[in-house]
């Protein structure tokens, strides 16, 4: 699959400074995912949202492929996951 590389642009900081969350999703095995609030974990404001799963782990699982991306999906409308069902 063709799936373009997220934009390095957007950080953790300005998501955080927009109010938005990180949304985390995880891919190695439980289709596991959550909404973070980014006041509440602890990752450098400067990293990429793209680059943010890297850092963090499954709690469910604890898988460490974590694909994440702004909350809401306004800026990569193209990758946003679709509803799980069981989300919350
Ligand atoms: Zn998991």
């Amino acid at each position: 699959m063709s799936e373009a590389a997220a934009p390095k642009g957007l950080t953790l900081g300005e998501l955080r400074a927009a109010g938005r969350k990180l949304h985390a999703y995880c891919t190695d095995d439980c289709g596991h995912e959550r909404d973070l609030d980014l006041a509440r974990i602890a990752l450098p404001a400067n990293l990429a949202v793209a680059e943010a799963g890297g850092r963090l782990k499954c709690r469910e699982c604890g898988g460490k492929r974590i694909y994440t991306l702004p909350a809401d999906g306004e800026a990569e409308a193209g990758t946003r996951k679709p509803e799980a069902g069981k989300a919350k």
